[in-house]
Formats: structure tokens, C-alpha cells, sequence
């Protein structure tokens, strides 16, 4: 027993939450265009649960749990890519130079570890090469880095080194961080969370499905290239042709210090009305603000300016697919650390579970004559 006075404690209410899950989800290495280490991952923890496992030939995964028979198509799909870096070059000191995957900001880069994967699947440690601010000219200090200019230190002597080790350009750089359960409990921080978190959210309804009786064939899609271009969506929606379908995709926090008003963490369903790539199913999103009020479920709004989720290639798909958008909030996406809200992944895995058990042709039916 310790003499320590203990903290105000904390509590996590969302504790059936399969942390083990979550933290092998966001530890896995797989850029866009390198995703079988993650789709491996999602693989492992659908089989028993999924009645048909597949893939795409770009890589996404497809699990199906099949309904009780002639029943529509729902998709489910989170991509499994994360944003990293190929090597590009190796120079002669040993130094690696690198080719972006995926959007970063130079500012969140130096000095940070990544982890460079060969092709025979060696994994080794460098980090992002930095400057001192030692004597720095003011103009140097105060400029962003391009990313085009850093380089990645192994901690080698030569080039011979690096080719000794295996490492090739077009091997796979991905940020390297440990998923870590943050001062309040609810609080999650792991790279990754774009869009491991909307894998993990199709998986867990999944999971919530085995031995119950449902009318539409439930499909958990995991996938690949959706941070270069939402390739994955497209192939692995013509693989489904899915009657309906839901991208759930990360969206930005907008509760820090100095943001736009916005989505906030913690609130519990996020709906996106649209982003750059698509206009939210005005029927879908109303059904399921319904059903969460139904649920006494808290529903926030969403709006993106900018940038796209799976949603971008679904809805356009052969002449169309009843879609939208529901979304995770998260601080610091496309950095080495993002952070993530329990309450915003249960309720959404709650809410999505009651949804595909209730889908059936009179739903589509409705949905499709309600922009008619
Ligand atoms: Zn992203």
C-alpha cells in the first residue's frame, strides 16, 4: 500500500472498449500503397466474426456478415492507410531523403522517430533530422521546412551501411509512436487514428453482430489509398455494390486553443453534412439523427471545407449510393500523435450497430424516394 496521496480519480466510462484492439490497429505500419500489415490486423480480428473474408486487388479488406437472405447491401468502410513517406534517396553518408505519402506539414516533422520497413519486413528505428536553433538566423527560425527537404538519420556511417541493412528506395517510412491512454482516461493518443478509427469502428459492428438475426448483408470494408485520392473506396465499392454506405473517417477538432468554431471531442455522433468530396444523403442523415435521439444518442454536425472521406468515390458509384459521412473528431491528425475520445467511438459503434440491424429494402425504399 502507498503512503501517497492519491489524485482525484478519473473515471473512464466507456470501458468495454477493447483497448488491445485499438492499440494493435494503430501500431500497425501501413502507408498508403503498404496497408497489409494493418489490413492483417483487421483481418485477424474478424475471422470467427465474418461470415466471408476477401480482398480487392489494391488491397482492401472486405468482411461480410451475411443477413437473413435477399436483404440490401451495407457498407461499411474505414480506411487502413496512414500518411508516411517512401525512401526517395540514399546519399553517401547514409542519409535518407524522402517522398511524401499523403499530406504533411513540415512544422510537425523534425526531430520526431519514424520507422523504415524493408521489403524482406526488417523494421529499423531513425529519426527526422533537425537543426539547433543555435545561432539560427531569424528568417531560418521562423520558416516552416519543406518536406522535400528533411531526411531521416539511421545513426550509420555510410550508404554501404544502409544497403547492408536491406533498406531500398520505395520502402515504407511511417511515423513512429506508442499508443498511450492520456491523464483523463477517455482520452486516447496513437498515430494512426486517420482512419484506423473507422476500421475499428466497422469492425466492432461486426463483432456486435455475431449470433444476431439481421435482414441486410453487413459489409466491414478496410480501405486501402484513401490519403492519396480515395483509390481503395472506389475499387473495393465496386467489389460491394453496396445499396447504402457509410465512410466513417477522422474529422478535425476544433476545441483547441485558437481553433474555429466547430466539432468538438467528447460529444458522441458526429454527422458530416459534406466535405470536399461529397454532399451527405440528406434521408441517411436524418434517419440517423432520428436514431439517436431514438438511442439518446448527442448529435453534432459537421461541416469540411476541404478535403474528402470514402464518401468522395462511394456515392458516385454505378448510378449512385445512399451515403454519408459519420465521423470521429480528432486533435492533431496527420502528425506522429492524434488523439481520439471514447465516448465518440462507443457511441458511434452503438448507434451504427442499432442502424445496419435495421436497414431492409422498405429503408432503402424510403431513403431512395425521400430526394425524389
Ligand atoms: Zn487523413
Amino acid at each position: 500500500m502507498s503512503d501517497k496521496v492519491k489524485p482525484m480519480s478519473i473515471e473512464a466510462p466507456y470501458g468495454t472498449i477493447d483497448l488491445k484492439m485499438l492499440e494493435d490497429f494503430t501500431s500497425a505500419d501501413g502507408i498508403s500503397g503498404c496497408e497489409k500489415e494493418a489490413s492483417r490486423v483487421m483481418k485477424s480480428y474478424l475471422e470467427g466474426v465474418a461470415d466471408e473474408l476477401r480482398y480487392d486487388t489494391l488491397g482492401s479488406l472486405i468482411a461480410l456478415k451475411k443477413g437473413t437472405g435477399n436483404g440490401p447491401k451495407v457498407m461499411l468502410s474505414g480506411h487502413i492507410d496512414e500518411i508516411g513517406f517512401v525512401v526517395r534517396s540514399i546519399d553517401d553518408k547514409g542519409f535518407i531523403r524522402l517522398a511524401p505519402v499523403g499530406g504533411w506539414w513540415g512544422h510537425v516533422l523534425p526531430a520526431h522517430p519514424v520507422t523504415i520497413t524493408t521489403r524482406s519486413g526488417k523494421k529499423y528505428v531513425g529519426v527526422i533530422g533537425s537543426k539547433p536553433p543555435h545561432g539560427m538566423a531569424p528568417e531560418v527560425r521562423s520558416k516552416v521546412q519543406e518536406v522535400k527537404d528533411l531526411f531521416v538519420d539511421l545513426g550509420v556511417n555510410s550508404k554501404d551501411e544502409v544497403e547492408l541493412l536491406g533498406i531500398k528506395p520505395g520502402d515504407m517510412v511511417s511515423p513512429k509512436s506508442e499508443f498511450t491512454v492520456l491523464a483523463n482516461p477517455n482520452y486516447l493518443m496513437a498515430k494512426a487514428w486517420d482512419d484506423r478509427v473507422g476500421a475499428l469502428i466497422a469492425t466492432d459492428v461486426l463483432k456486435n453482430l455475431k449470433g444476431v438475426s439481421h435482414t441486410a448483408d453487413v459489409y466491414a470494408v478496410g480501405s486501402v489509398q484513401e490519403e492519396v485520392g480515395l483509390r481503395g473506396a472506389k475499387t473495393s465499392t465496386y467489389a460491394v455494390k453496396p445499396d447504402l454506405g457509410i465512410a466513417l473517417d477522422v474529422t478535425i477538432a476544433n476545441d483547441i486553443p485558437g481553433a474555429e468554431p466547430g466539432s468538438k471531442m467528447g460529444v458522441g455522433i458526429t454527422l458530416a453534412i459534406q466535405d470536399g468530396s461529397h454532399l451527405g444523403h440528406r434521408g441517411l442523415l436524418a434517419y440517423l439523427d432520428d436514431l439517436a435521439k431514438e438511442l439518446n444518442l448527442t448529435v453534432q454536425y459537421d461541416t469540411l471545407l476541404a478535403g474528402g472521406t470514402d464518401s468522395g468515390e462511394m456515392h458516385k458509384a454505378f448510378d449512385g449510393v445512399i451515403n454519408c459521412t459519420v465521423s470521429i473528431p480528432s486533435r492533431y491528425i496527420h502528425s506522429h500523435r492524434a488523439l481520439i475520445h471514447r465516448k465518440d467511438y462507443a457511441d458511434t459503434v452503438t448507434l451504427l450497430t442499432a442502424f445496419v440491424k435495421r436497414v431492409d429494402w422498405a429503408l432503402i425504399e424510403t431513403l431512395r424516394g425521400s430526394n425524389r
